[in-house]
C-alpha cells in the first residue's frame, strides 16, 4: 500500500498507508469517501464485510423489505443533480430499488476503486507512539489510517435470541437481517414468523402469500399505522422537483429529517372532535405523520399519549376480522410513539386469511426450538417447514462492540461502554482520538430519516478532518467532561419523555444483559445540526486537539 498525501505532507507525522479508514458501504462509508477523497483530497480505504454496496439494504432482502420514509427524501442531498436525475417508482422505495440507487451513487462518483468487499475490520488499534490507527480485517490486511471512520449502521449486528434446540430444527432457518441473495419460496410451505417489529409486518403479508400456513409468534403488539403506499402523483413529483433548494433546507432545520411538524397544540388541548379529525387525516395520508407530525405532548404525557392510543385501537378492531385476535394485537402495557412504529402494507389484513394464525408468547413465551418447530411454556407444539426469525438488531452499540476497538492505553471500547455508551455528539468517545462514529449512539441518526443524519454527521466529520489538515492538527479526541456532560444530556433528554417507560432497542431492552440506557439522542435533527455548527465554530468547543499550529482551531 502507498504512503498518504497527508502522512508526507505533514512532514513531523508519521506516515500512513492511508489518510482515513472507513468502515461500511452503505450511505454512510460511501458518502464518507467521496467527502475525504473527492472532495478533500485526501486517500482512504474503505472495507465492506458484503460482497456490495449498500449496508443494511445489502443484507435485508427479506420479501417486502422497503424504507418507511418516502422516497424522494430516503436517498442524498448533497448533490442536486443527483436527486434531480433518480426517479423512485413508489412512495418509499423498495430494498433493490435503494441497492440499485447506492450503485449508481458509488459508479457516479467512482468510488468503488477504494472498496474492498466481502472483508470484515475485526480489530483497530490506536498506536499513541505514532498517533495512527492499525485496521486488521479478517481477509488479512492490515492498514494504517490517521483517522478512523466507521459507517457500520445502527441496525447492522443481528440479534437471533439464543432459545434452548435452536440448532436442533430440522427445517430451513431464516432472519430478516441476513436474508439469501437468490431469495426464498415459501410456496406449500408451513413457516413460523418469530418477531413483530417492523421487519415482520413487512414480511408477513408476502409470506402469507406464498406459505400453506402462517404462524406468527408475538411477544409484544405494535402500534403500526398504514403506509399507503404507491406511485406518487406525477405532479407532485414535478412540484417536488422543482423545490430542491426549499425541500431540502426544510429538512434540515425539521425535527426528525422529514417535511413534519408538530401541531401548534396539544392532544389534551383540543377537542376530541377535532383531535379524530386530525389523527384520521394522517392515518389516511398513511406513514409517521401520526408519529412525528401530529400532537407533541403524546411523547410527555401519558393521557395525552392514551388518546392516540385509543383512536389506533379502534382501528385495529376495525381491520382485523376476528374479536380475539384484534385483541392480541392491540398494543397493551406501552406507550404509543415510544417503540418505533411499523408502517403497514397488508399487516393486520393478512390475519384475516384462514391460513394465518397468530400466537401470543408473551403470556405463554417460547420454551423451546424442536427438530420439528416451536414448543411453548405450556406445552404446546407446533410444526414448520421454515422458522423466520424477525427478532431484530443488537441496535447501535451492538455492531461497534463487535469490533475490537483499542485506544489509549489499549483500552477496549466495549469495555468502556459496559454501562452504556460514552460519547460526545455520539460522533466520537474521550480516549480514542481520530475516530468517528458516523450514526454512533447518542446521535439522532435512527430518531430521524437516516440519510438526513447520514448526511450531517458526515459532513460535520469532513470539516473536521479538514480544519485539522489546513491547520496541521494531528489528533482529536473529546474532553471527559464534554463527554460526561453529553452523557448527562442525553439521559435528561430522554428521562422528561416517555420513551424510558417501554421496553424498546432504544432502551437496549431487546437483548438480555445489555445496559437500559436510552441509545439515541433526542435533541432533533435541526438544534443537533446547529450546535454542531457552533461547536465548530467556537473552536470545536470540547475537543483536545494535538499538534495543531495554535493548539486549538478557532
Ligand atoms: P424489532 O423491532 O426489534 O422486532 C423484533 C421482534 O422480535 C419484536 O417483536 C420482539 O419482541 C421479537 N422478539 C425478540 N426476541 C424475542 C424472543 N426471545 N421471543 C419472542 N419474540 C422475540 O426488529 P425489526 O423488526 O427487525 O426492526 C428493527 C428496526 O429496524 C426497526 O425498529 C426499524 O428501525 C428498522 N427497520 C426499518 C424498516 C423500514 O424502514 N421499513 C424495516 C425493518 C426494520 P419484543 O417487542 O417483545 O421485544
Amino acid at each position: 500500500m502507498t504512503a498518504s498525501g497527508e502522512g508526507h505532507t505533514a512532514g513531523t507525522r508519521h506516515s500512513t498507508d492511508v489518510d482515513a479508514v472507513i468502515i461500511g458501504a452503505g450511505f454512510s462509508g460511501l458518502y464518507m469517501l467521496h467527502k475525504v477523497r473527492n472532495q478533500l483530497g485526501l486517500t482512504a480505504r474503505v472495507f465492506e464485510a458484503g460482497g456490495g454496496v449498500g449496508g443494511t439494504w445489502y443484507w435485508n432482502r427479506y420479501p417486502g423489505a422497503r424504507s418507511d420514509s418516502d422516497s424522494y427524501l430516503y436517498c442524498y442531498s448533497f448533490d442536486e443533480d443527483l436527486w434531480q436525475d433518480w426517479e423512485w417508482s413508489e412512495r418509499y422505495p423498495e430494498q433493490h430499488e435503494i441497492r440499485a440507487y447506492l450503485e449508481h451513487v458509488a459508479e457516479r462518483f467512482d468510488l468503488y476503486s477504494d472498496i474492498q468487499f466481502d472483508t470484515r475490520v475485526t480489530a483497530a488499534t490506536f498506536d499513541e507512539a505514532t498517533n495512527t490507527w492499525n485496521v486488521t480485517t479478517d481477509a488479512g490486511d492490515s492498514i494504517t489510517a490517521r483517522y478512523l471512520i466507521t459507517g457500520v449502521g445502527a441496525l447492522s449486528a443481528s440479534n437471533t435470541p439464543k432459545f434452548v434446540g435452536i440448532h436442533s430444527f430440522r427445517g430451513e432457518t431464516y432472519h430478516t437481517g441476513r436474508w439469501p441473495h437468490e431469495g426464498v419460496d415459501f410456496t406449500g410451505k408451513r413457516v413460523a414468523v418469530i418477531g413483530s417489529g417492523a421487519s415482520a409486518v413487512q414480511a408477513v403479508p408476502l409470506i402469507a402469500e406464498e406459505a400453506r400456513d402462517l404462524t406468527v409468534f408475538q411477544r409484544t403488539a405494535n402500534y403500526i399505522v398504514p403506509a399507503n403506499n404507491g406511485p406518487v402523483d406525477p405532479e407532485v413529483r414535478r412540484a417536488r422537483k422543482q423545490d430542491y433548494a426549499g425541500i431540502w433546507q426544510r429538512v434540515r432545520q425539521s425535527n426528525f429529517g422529514f417535511e413534519l411538524d408538530f401541531l401548534e397544540k396539544g392532544a389534551l388541548e383540543v377537542p376530541d372532535e377535532e383531535l379524530e379529525r386530525e389523527l384520521m387525516a394522517r392515518w389516511k395520508e398513511g406513514g409517521f405523520g401520526i408519529w412525528l407530525g401530529s400532537y407533541s405532548d403524546i411523547f410527555f404525557v401519558d393521557e395525552a399519549n392514551a388518546k392516540v392510543r385509543e383512536f389506533l385501537h379502534d382501528r385495529i378492531r376495525e381491520k382485523v376480522e376476528d374479536p380475539e385476535t384484534a385483541e392480541l394485537l392491540i398494543p397493551k402495557g406501552h406507550p404509543f410513539g415510544c417503540k418505533r412504529n411499523p408502517l403497514d402494507s397488508g399487516y393486520f389484513e393478512a390475519f384475516n386469511l384462514p391460513h394465518v394464525h397468530l400466537v401470543d408468547v408473551k403470556s405463554n413465551s417460547i420454551a423451546e426450538i424442536t427438530p420439528a418447530g416451536v414448543k411453548l411454556e405450556d406445552g404446546a407444539s407446533y410444526e414448520f417447514d421454515a422458522i423466520v426469525y424477525a427478532t431484530g438488531f443488537d441496535a447501535m452499540t451492538g455492531p461497534l462492540n463487535k469490533i475490537d476497538i483499542r485506544g489509549r492505553g489499549g483500552q477496549l471500547l466495549r469495555d468502556k461502554w459496559t454501562e452504556g455508551p460514552r460519547t460526545y455528539l455520539g460522533l466520537t468517545s474521550a480516549g480514542f482520538p481520530n475516530l468517528f462514529t458516523i450514526t454512533g449512539p447518542q446521535s439522532p441518526s435512527v430518531l430521524s430519516n437516516m440519510p438526513v443524519s447520514i448526511e450531517q454527521h458526515v459532513e460535520f466529520i469532513a470539516k473536521i478532518v479538514g480544519d485539522m489538515r489546513d491547520r496541521g492538527a494531528e489528533t482529536i479526541e473529546p474532553t471527559r467532561e464534554a463527554e460526561d456532560a453529553w452523557v448527562a444530556h442525553n439521559q435528561e433528554l430522554a428521562e422528561a419523555t416517555l420513551f424510558p417507560t417501554a421496553d424498546t432497542w432504544y432502551m437496549g431492552a431487546n437483548i438480555p444483559g445489555k445496559p437500559r440506557v436510552f441509545l439515541p439522542n433526542l435533541d432533533f435533527v435541526g438544534p443537533y445540526r446547529a450546535r454542531c455548527d457552533e461547536i465548530a465554530a467556537n473552536g470545536y468547543e470540547g475537543f483536545t486537539l494535538t499538534g495543531s499550529n495554535q493548539g486549538a482551531m478557532a
